[in-house]
């Protein structure tokens, strides 16, 4: 579903992504790890092309991503992404936001848009709330509903990128719990999480990534059991 091949990033004169090279199969769940400035948001925000690579190549359902306009439209719906922060539209009532993208880059009509907007706020436990404005949420609820936002797009993948690390502790479980039941229900995802308990119960793979390489990548069980390089140990030591 997704391929990246001999990708190379470079922010001016930093070396942000070096020679990355994966591939995620239809319905994987990948958690990706590693320190602060390690690149893990750059390499998630190249798959959904809102950064450019400067070498390798990068293909979402074989569609070769060129920069070309065409084939950033092509990407981006098919591939749905979760921030840190909500990133909703304040102006807007929950419904609103969710409805917003379907109507615009799809052409959905306000009716399909509002019953798709209903179906996957439901599907987030959130359909209670639509007509309220994000400022009115906790952060976990407006998470959740960025999670329905992406959703409504009927995305082939699903990117998050560190979705619990802005909650309060308390709304961590809920929004962790909506991302494990899409994982059961087959997304494919890749997830930047630090939380291991997730990686722990979803993940088919985990990739840990340091100085824009990618270092280590193992199953779940073995990642934590017996992780091989050394700074995958110093990671771990310092996170659980
Ligand atoms: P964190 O865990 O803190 O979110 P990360 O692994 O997501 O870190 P990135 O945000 O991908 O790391 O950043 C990787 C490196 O690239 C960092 O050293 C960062 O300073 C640099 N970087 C990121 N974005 C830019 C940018 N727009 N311009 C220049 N350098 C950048
Ligand atoms: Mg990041």
């Amino acid at each position: 579903l997704i391929s990246l091949e001999d990708v190379q990033k470079w922010y001016g004169a930093f070396h942000a992504l070096k020679s990355i090279s994966l591939s995620v199969r239809k319905g994987e769940k990948i958690v990706l790890c590693g320190p602060s400035g390690s690149g893990k948001s750059t390499l998630i925000r190249c798959i959904n092309a809102l950064e450019t690579i400067e070498e390798g190549k990068i293909l979402v359902e074989g569609q070769v991503l060129d920069g070309s306009t065409k084939s950033i439209d092509a990407i981006r719906r098919e591939v749905g992404m979760v921030f840190q922060s909500f990133n909703l539209f304040p102006h807007m009532t929950v419904l609103q936001n969710c409805t917003l993208a379907p109507m615009r880059v799809r052409g959905a009509s306000h009716a399909d848009a509002e019953r798709l907007a209903r179906k996957y706020l439901e599907r987030v436990r959130i359909l209670d709330q639509a007509e309220k404005y994000p400022a009115q949420l906790s952060g976990g609820q407006q998470q959740r509903v960025a999670i329905a936002r992406a959703l409504c797009m009927e995305p082939k993948v699903m990117l998050f990128d560190e979705p619990t690390s802005a909650l309060d502790p308390e709304m961590v479980k809920e929004v962790l719990d909506t991302m494990i039941s899409l994982a059961r229900d087959g997304m494919t995802m890749i997830c930047v999480t630090h939380e291991m308990g997730f990686a722990r119960q979803v993940a088919d793979r985990v990739i840990f990534m340091a100085s824009g390489e990618i270092v280590e990548e193992a199953e779940p069980e073995i990642f934590f059991k017996s992780p091989k390089h050394q700074r995958t140990k110093t990671f771990l030591g310092e996170i659980l």
